[in-house]
């Protein structure tokens, strides 16, 4: 079974609208952390980091943000298997 990449988890921290393609993608991710304690370690710390981006920066674009983020040692850190 493949791990999530870092691009899946965040799309999934910030899906904001349901339809067809988010449903399967949902599914896809609710089915995988279910049996992966990795991936659902990773995604619980990037909601925490998303709850904190959202809190600093109300209506910021949370996608740009952790992209120019994905250098810094915290985010690199969550890639660790
Ligand atoms: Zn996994």
């Amino acid at each position: 079974m493949e791990h999530l990449n870092a691009e899946d988890i965040i799309n999934y921290v910030t899906l904001d609208a349901m339809n067809e393609d988010t449903m399967v993608f949902c599914k896809h991710v609710n089915g995988h952390i279910r049996g992966c304690a990795t991936c659902l370690g990773k995604l619980r710390k990037y909601l925490d980091i998303h709850d904190m981006y959202q809190v600093q920066n109300p209506g910021g674009d949370f996608k740009t943000f952790v992209s120019e983020q994905l250098q810094e040692e915290y985010v690199l850190s969550l890639d660790i298997e």
